[in-house]
């Protein structure tokens, strides 16, 4: 098996502390965390993904937007350059502890948050980055 994921929620996942729009949003999104922390391998996909299921039924669903999809097109550029691979024809990836560790310090270094730019969370997760993202839930093997 593997998550489907968009780029720009590799971001999201990083400083992901249980918090989120809905209550079935956080629940699935814990299940994600879950299974990639057990070593589960993602599936880059465009447009929604698997995090994003549980939006897609609710009347603000924004998963569709093109300043979504333009978020992701900023992200998968700045992530590949920390990882060394191409997201956009990667495929898939897997998350590594060496990988998170790498984009956590890009994170925090303001390399890889163009696609961050307008987002609703950005305060949070700047605090959360600066905290060192503690209590952060992925811990990815
Ligand atoms: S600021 Fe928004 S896009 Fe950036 S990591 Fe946080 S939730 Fe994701």
């Amino acid at each position: 098996m593997s998550i489907s994921l968009r780029p720009h929620h590799l971001l999201c996942l990083l400083t992901y502390l249980g918090k989120g729009y809905t209550v079935d949003f956080v629940r699935n999104y814990d299940r994600i965390v879950e299974r990639l922390n057990a070593g589960e391998p993602l599936r880059l996909v465009s447009g929604p993904d698997d995090i994003c299921q549980p939006m897609l039924k609710e009347e603000t669903c924004h998963c569709n937007n093109s300043s979504v999809v333009e978020r992701d097109r900023l992200a998968a550029a700045e992530i590949s350059d920390v990882l060394g691979c191409d997201l956009e024809t990667a495929g898939s990836l897997s998350l590594n502890r060496k990988r998170v560790r790498d984009l956590r310090e890009a994170f925090q270094a303001g390399a890889i948050r163009s696609a961050c730019a307008g987002c609703e969370w950005h305060l949070l997760c700047s605090a959360i980055s600066r905290d060192g993202f503690k209590d952060c839930r992925l811990a990815a093997p």
